[in-house]
């Protein structure tokens, strides 16, 4: 039995799944019958701006099982998730499903049609900051209480699937939620490792404050003691087919962890780098942002990532790493805003023992 199968069986028989039989109630739909169900959970207009929906589609297995729920475009301009979401409805044959898989096909559509990174085109809003939203506030934050409420809340497991955004670059890995606030984190990495991504990042969840703050859809899902990853692939709003397959064979070896699929048996990725948290590199000045290098590297502790110009073409502030690790993500520009982090960078690990 290899170490992944063992914890398997230590962890998520116990602490998962105990089956179980009840239906699943979506958008005031009862769902039990084993197949496919595509429905749209309707948001109602609020005071300021229109109605909403999000479209999942519901695959219920022959078989019961663990309830994951895969959610892709709470960011409307990364389409890879969006794409892979679309794959995955008609890849996933519900006869050879164990469980439930409800998929958010895109859980931003205002955001997606209106072709907007980042934020919502009516309040403006981050929907990745804004849970656990409130069912009387604006869009942004009736499409998170939909989300918490709806969905988050009748999952065992969680998955968030994202990309660098309009104007970012980024390497693909996945997020693993872990520390002594998160929920069957050794479930959560068993997921995050069969998904055969390059990398993993655990975000430990060390304190409520941790959880509370710009709260995301992942944090979310801890707040709601489910274990659960991020993943995130792409970069600068691309849609790159090779990345969409990557998701799609990534969220099918992550189900055949949890014992959904059967577990993969293709040829296998490189054993995945390790890192731990996140470091932002935010800025003091809006303008042009040129970047020295727009890809994942070491970084040096006070090493220079770009400088900002203002529209007089003048150097306004020379950026430089606030600490030494790998370079994540980061702002590609040339647009940049005071305050916004034009960096994420990560500590390397040699594993996370
Ligand atoms: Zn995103």
């Amino acid at each position: 039995m290899n170490p992944i199968r063992l914890l398997r069986a230590l962890t998520v028989g116990v602490a998962l799944y105990v089956p179980s039989l009840a239906a699943l109630e979506l958008g005031g739909q009862r769902i039990e019958e084993p197949g496919r169900v595509d429905l749209r959970l309707e948001i109602p207009a609020g005071a300021e701006d229109p109605a909403t929906f999000i479209p999942v589609t519901v695959l219920t297995g022959s078989r019961p099982g663990p309830v994951l729920l895969v959610v892709a475009g709470v960011h409307g301009f990364e389409f890879h998730s969006i794409l892979a979401a679309e794959r995955l409805a008609d890849e996933v044959d519900p006869d050879m499903l164990v469980g439930t898989l409800m998929l958010v096909r895109a859980a931003h559509v205002a955001a997606f049609e209106g072709r907007s990174p980042y934020v919502n085109p009516f309040d403006r809003k981050n929907l990745n900051r804004s849970f656990p939203g409130a069912a009387d506030g604006s869009q942004t934050e009736r499409i998170a209480h939909a989300l918490s409420t709806e969905l988050i809340a009748k999952a065992d497991f969680v998955v968030d699937a994202h990309s660098g955004d309009g104007a970012e670059w980024l390497e693909a890995f996945v997020g693993v939620y872990g520390g002594p606030l998160a929920t069957d984190y050794e479930v959560a990495l068993a997921f995050s490792k069969a998904m055969n991504f390059p990398r993993i990042v655990r975000y430990s969840m060390n304190s409520q404050e941790a959880i509370d703050r710009g709260r995301s859809l992942n944090r979310q899902a801890v707040a709601a003691k489910r274990p659960t990853v991020l993943v995130e692939i792409g970069e600068n709003g691309e849609r790159d087919p090779a990345k969409v397959d990557a998701l799609v064979g990534g969220l099918l070896g992550g189900m055949g962890s949890l014992g959904m699929l059967p577990e993969a048996t293709g040829p296998r990725a490189p054993a995945p780098r390790f890192f731990e948290g996140e470091s932002s590199v935010p800025v003091a000045h809006s303008g042009i942002w040129h970047p020295v290098q727009s890809s994942g590297r070491l970084v040096e502790e006070g090493e220079v990532l770009g400088v900002i110009r203002d529209y007089r073409g003048r150097v306004v502030e020379t950026v430089s790493a606030p600490v030494a690790g790998y370079a994540l993500y980061g702002l590609a520009g040339p647009p940049v805003r005071a305050g916004d982090s034009v960096m994420a960078i990560t500590r390397p690990v040699t594993s996370f023992e």
